[in-house]
């Protein structure tokens, strides 16, 4: 656990060199701590060191951490992945960002249950930019017309896209899937969808987070890289 706050120093290094490499502002990237799995006291000791908001692949994890560590100030949880429809509640409840919309079904539960709590939601639309069957997400040519469809639910805040690349040594096809999806953002952009902004690109992990951000990331979402191998 000693190690959590020498790790993230090492992080936020390497992110603010990939940003002076590709020319980028450091400021442009914000470094997403993921804690799924590991126990409260890892992110108590990473919100010492700094980091306000958590990602967590797992509803009822999320919901568990954020009771648990609801006396930490202006902490903020990130669902990240695919959400199941009968999971909706628990992050319209406990969420303040999601990054893995890829359901209408999904998105329209989340706006009604968001309207009766009279809160909003940050959603970053999940795209599957290797093509691996495994992985979840829209295909790339269903993406423009699934934000045309989330026009008029207002509760969910399109803020940009988000991806999990190719799992492959192979740096060429993974950074082939963080190209694909900035030049997604770029159509949707171009389209001017009412109310969608579009500035967010979630993509990056332990092993590609410097490619990502070489390709427009604004988010990396860390997991081993800050808290060590999961058991
Ligand atoms: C686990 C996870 C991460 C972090 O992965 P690491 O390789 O541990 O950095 C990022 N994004 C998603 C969606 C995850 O499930």
């Amino acid at each position: 656990m000693d190690d959590i706050a020498a790790n993230l120093t090492t992080v936020r290094a390497r992110i603010a060199a990939a940003c002076v490499a590709a020319g980028r502002d450091p400021s442009e990237v914000r470094l997403l701590p993921v804690s799924k799995t590991r126990p409260a006291a890892a992110v108590r000791t990473a919100y010492a060191a700094g980091c306000r908001r958590f990602g967590e692949n797992r509803p009822q994890d999320l919901a568990a951490k954020a009771a648990e560590l609801a006396d930490l100030p202006g902490l903020g949880w990130v669902m990240i992945g695919h959400l199941q429809r009968n999971k909706a509640a628990l992050i319209a409840a406990h969420a303040t960002e999601f990054h893995g919309l890829d359901s209408l079904d999904v998105a329209r539960d989340l706006e009604r249950r968001l309207e009766r709590l009279g809160r909003p939601l940050d959603v970053l639309i999940q795209v599957n930019t290797s093509g691996e069957t495994t992985k979840s997400g829209l295909a790339p040519d269903a993406v423009l017309r699934f934000a045309a469809d989330l026009q008029g639910l207002d509760a969910l805040r399109v803020r940009g896209l988000m991806t999990i690349a190719a799992n492959t040594p192979d740096r060429a096809r993974v950074a082939a899937c963080f190209a694909l999806l900035a030049d997604l953002q770029s159509q949707l952009r171009s389209r001017g969808i009412d109310g969608q902004r579009y500035d967010e690109l979630s993509m990056g992990m332990s092993g590609d987070y410097e490619l990502a951000i070489a390709h427009g990331a604004t988010v990396v979402r860390i997991g081993t890289a800050i808290f060590g191998a999961r058991g």
